[in-house]
């Protein structure tokens, strides 16, 4: 028989990414798996096909040798990938041992991650939360234990996660007998489904525990101590294993992330280890120079402003950053400076500066070099 176009096969375009290449066969994986269809040859077939195409499509070189020569160029007789998968699907359901290790990562995380195992058990791990954690830049840098109120399903107490008034117990759902999925018939084709009347879970509760209505969880707020380690920064994240949400009829919690993020700060701006400020002096001082105060995070520190200062220049002040929570080396503070216009002049205050414009235009190019050389440039611009 003619083999199907790999492309066609997965149902994407060719010029489609690894992602989608994977995806689409996820999807197709998912329905035609053998252990979802035992013993319809049909859907061995595709998922033989689905899977033969993938191989090929999420393989670099393989695909664009398929890209350029077809089949011929990926002719499993001729080599490619011989290995225990393509044989394994001869012998009935027991054949596909095999590809559960040769696909381990894409099974285990449909079957492992989702679902806790397979068979409909309804066992599920609980859900992981995010909790975002609002730190000044101070704390951040100290470190600091906060005291967080998170929402949370936890295990019912009443009927112990089981959803089933105490003294009942769930029932095997008699729609799918237990196996959480039904087959619905469409048309030509036969597709598999969670089962509506137990959603999927297996079991029915005949009797519902009164304080979860069945659920087996009940919603929950619970405080946490956090340790925040210093030197944290925006979106880095704190994992609390198990402190997520209570997993369903015995499954494993969910872990809760703290995601840190930054409050502005009045003075700094922080950039990794490194803390930035804008440092603006009076024009008098920029001039003569001087000395100046500034804040760090651990205190005060001096700076000496030498003479002739220009905006835009920076002072470096060595390990007054932040020790980063991965790696040993404390950052830097850079003070970028901005040197201020006076502003609101008393008469007196203009009366000298007039007095000191007259001598500086004497000779502009001495005292102001940088706005003489940018007039002569647009004098050239202009023409004379
Ligand atoms: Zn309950
Ligand atoms: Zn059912």
């Amino acid at each position: 028989m003619a083999k199907r176009d790999y492309y066609t096969v997965l149902g994407v375009n060719r010029d489609a990414t690894e992602e989608d290449i994977k995806k689409s066969y996820r999807k197709l994986a998912m329905k035609f798996h053998p252990d979802r269809n035992p013993d319809d040859k049909g859907s061995e077939e595709k998922f033989k096909e689905a899977k033969e195409a993938y191989e090929i499509l999420s393989d670099a070189k393989k695909r664009a040798a398929y890209d350029q020569f077809g089949h011929a160029g990926v002719d499993p007789s001729a080599g490619f990938g011989a290995g225990a998968g393509a044989r394994g699907f001869g012998g009935g359901p027991e054949g596909f041992g095999g590809f559960a290790d040769a696909f381990g990562d894409i099974f285990g995380e449909i079957f492992g991650a989702q679902r806790g195992g397979r068979g409909g058990s309804g066992v599920y791990r609980g859900a992981d939360l995010r909790y975002n954690l609002e730190l000044s830049l101070e704390d951040a840098a100290r470190g600091t234990e906060a005291k967080i109120r998170v929402p949370t399903m936890e295990g019912c107490e009443t009927c112990k996660g089981t959803g089933a008034k105490p003294g009942t117990s769930a029932k095997t759902c008699a729609s799918c007998n237990g196996r959480g999925e039904v087959r619905v018939s469409q048309g030509f084709f036969s597709i598999q489904q969670a089962c509506p009347t137990c959603h999927g879970t297996g079991k029915v509760i005949p009797e519902p525990c009164t304080a979860c209505h069945g659920a087996g969880r009940i919603k929950k707020h619970k405080t946490l101590s956090v340790k925040i380690p210093a030197g944290v920064d925006q979106d880095d994240r704190i994992r609390l294993t198990g402190e997520g949400e209570a997993g369903m009829n015995g499954g494993p919690a969910g872990d809760l992330y703290v995601v840190v993020s930054l409050r502005p700060h009045a003075v700094f701006q922080r950039e990794g280890a490194d803390l930035h400020c804008e440092m603006p002096i009076g024009f008098c001082t920029a001039a003569l120079g001087g000395e100046i105060e500034i804040p760090t995070l651990d205190g005060h520190a001096k700076i000496k402003i030498p003479p002739e200062t220009q905006t835009g220049q920076v002072f470096r002040l060595r390990s007054k950053g932040i020790r980063p929570v991965r790696g040993s080396v404390t950052g830097d503070l850079y003070c970028h400076v901005a040197v201020e216009t006076p502003v609101k002049l008393t008469s007196r205050q203009r009366e000298l500066l007039r007095e000191f414009e007259a001598i500086n235009e004497k000779d502009p190019g001495a005292h102001n070099p940088r706005a003489k050389s940018w007039m002569d440039k647009v004098k050239d611009f202009f023409g004379p």
